[in-house]
This record gives C-alpha cells, sequence and structure tokens, in this order.
C-alpha cells in the first residue's frame, strides 16, 4: 500500500532515504501557468538538504535551454544540466547507447529543440525545422530531396512536428526503407494538454511514420520507456536505491519511477487522485502519495 506523507517524520524519513529527486513538471510542479504552493520552497529544502534534483518532462519540441526559460518564468533556479527532456534523452541515447558514429547524420521529423540537442552531443541532423519542408511534395522536380537521400544520414527521430505534412512523411519514410537505419521515437504520448484542450501528440507522428514505413520505433525515448531512464542514469551517475520518481500520472511518472528502480511519490495535484490510486493493485501502487509536492516543506515548518 502507499504511504500518505502527512507529517513531519515521514517528510524527514523521506529525505533520509533519498538522495536524488526527479519530477515530472506539469501537474506536479505547475498546472498549465499556475505555479502549484510551496514549490519553490519545496525546491529549495532539498537543495539546502544537497540533494540532487532531475526534471523529467516528454515535451520533444523544447530544448533544455528552452525550458531553463520556462522555469524562470516560475521563479524556479534550474539548470539545463538538471532538466531531462525526450528531446535530450533522444540525443544522449543516440550517443549513448546506439553508438551512432558523429560522421553520421540523423534525419529529424520534429521540433529544433531535438535538434538542438543532437547539436550539442556532435550530430549534424536535417529536416526537423528546416523549411525547405514546408510545402507540397513535388513528384515532377527532379531536384526534391525524395530522390536525393543523404547518404550519411545512420538514424531516423521521430518527436512532435507541428508542422508535419506529407512531404516530410515520404521523405522520412524513404530513409526507412534501409532496415540498417534505427527508427526512434523521442515519445509516444497520443495527446498533449494545452489550455485545457487534449491535442495530438508524438504518438500520432510516430504512428503515422509506422504506419507508412511498415516499421515500428526501435524505442520510444522518453517516459516511461526504461531508455529514459538509462540514459539518465547514465548522465548523472544516480543510485536507483537512492533515488525517487515525483509525478502525477500512473501510467507514464509511476510507471517509469517504479519499472526503473526507483521509488515513487504520486502527488494529486494533477491526473489521478485517491480513488484511481485506491483501484491500483498493490504490488504496483506508487511507494508514497501526498495531496501536493509542497506538503514535503509546510510539513516540515
Ligand atoms: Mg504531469
Amino acid at each position: 500500500m502507499s504511504v500518505k506523507i502527512a507529517t513531519k517524520t515521514q517528510v524527514e524519513t523521506v529525505l533520509d532515504k533519498y538522495d536524488t529527486f526527479l519530477f515530472d513538471c506539469d501537474g506536479v510542479l505547475w498546472l498549465g501557468n499556475h505555479l502549484l504552493p510551496s514549490v519553490v520552497e519545496t525546491l529549495t529544502l532539498l537543495r539546502s538538504h544537497g540533494k540532487k534534483v532531475i526534471f523529467v518532462t516528454n515535451n520533444s519540441t523544447k530544448s533544455r535551454a528552452d525550458y531553463v526559460h520556462k522555469f524562470e518564468k516560475f521563479g524556479i533556479k534550474a539548470s539545463s544540466d538538471e532538466i531531462f527532456s525526450s528531446s535530450y534523452a533522444t540525443a544522449v541515447y543516440v550517443d549513448s547507447i546506439l553508438k551512432l558514429p558523429k560522421d553520421k547524420k540523423v534525419w529529424v521529423l520534429g521540433g529544433s529543440g531535438i535538434q538542438d540537442e543532437l547539436k550539442l552531443v556532435g550530430y549534424e541532423s536535417i529536416g526537423g525545422s528546416d523549411p525547405t519542408y514546408n510545402k507540397e511534395l513535388d513528384l515532377d522536380d527532379p531536384e526534391s530531396p525524395i530522390y536525393h537521400l543523404d547518404p550519411q544520414v545512420g538514424a531516423v527521430v521521430v518527436g512532435l512536428d507541428t508542422k508535419i505534412n506529407y512531404f516530410k512523411s515520404a521523405v522520412t519514410m524513404q530513409y526507412l526503407n534501409n532496415p540498417e537505419i534505427p527508427f526512434l521515437a523521442t515519445n509516444i504520448d497520443s495527446t498533449y494538454p494545452h489550455k485545457g484542450l487534449k491535442l495530438p501528440g508524438a504518438g500520432t507522428c510516430v504512428e503515422t511514420i509506422a504506419c507508412a514505413s511498415g516499421r515500428k520505433p526501435l524505442t520510444s525515448c522518453g517516459k516511461p520507456n526504461p531508455s529514459m531512464m538509462d540514459a539518465i542514469v547514465k548522465a548523472h551517475k544516480i543510485d536507483r536505491s537512492r533515488s525517487i520518481m515525483v509525478g502525477d500520472r500512473l501510467n507514464t511518472d509511476m510507471k517509469f519511477g517504479r519499472e526503473g528502480g526507483l521509488a515513487t511519490l504520486l502527488v494529486l495535484t494533477g491526473i489521478e487522485t485517491v480513488q484511481t490510486l485506491n483501484q491500483l493493485e498493490k504490488d504496483v501502487q506508487p511507494t508514497y502519495y501526498s495531496e501536493k509536492l509542497g506538503d514535503l516543506f509546510e510539513l516540515l515548518q
């Protein structure tokens, strides 16, 4: 059974047991444009106890540098090396796990966040935000990129592309005709929330390409895939037995933490409720739950 964090002693126990705190962002730190109570104080408290703090988001359209600005707007101090987006997770995967040679290029169907992160680990990417592809596919043009694939492309990455079109999809598919070229997804979320709307997520771009190419992605680098946890552990050299994943979703955040060998803390400020928590089998319940992240700070006062 999950233990509810409701006393000062329980907070002290959590502070004793864990050195690294991984956080989902939306629904944990903020809800849309609204910062949740005592979040800044809790993060400051953890840092003052020497805890490592890592932020884990499935949004691949932004780079870590873009996220630093978002955090600043909320008054949260974070450095780019504390932020793990699926764009960065994908770049680390290509570099550390796929071990793609640095003279190879990556074809990207997705946003500039992916390209920025690939560049930081030393890969040239093509496609992505290149405006060349923001038009109709012209099969009568002998110069069209669809007839001139770059032989240096050694991997294909697909994430959320808000300008996805037939031209880009067709070129992506041509690269995947080569079975030697790995197909990676940044994440496979079917939707993402924005200003009260549910919008098509990265998974819809991935499925378009999977359907056309007849191939499934080798991996999806975002939560809850263990490859993202492997990449975090590798980049930050964390001890899984002394780390805890904090999130508001059972099927991504809590699954990600549990299957990655971490303790888990579910906060009830986002998707889940006590009812959805109680419907879970005991062996997959989070280690802890609390009404909100800020309770860690408030209970200690
Ligand atoms: Mg969330």
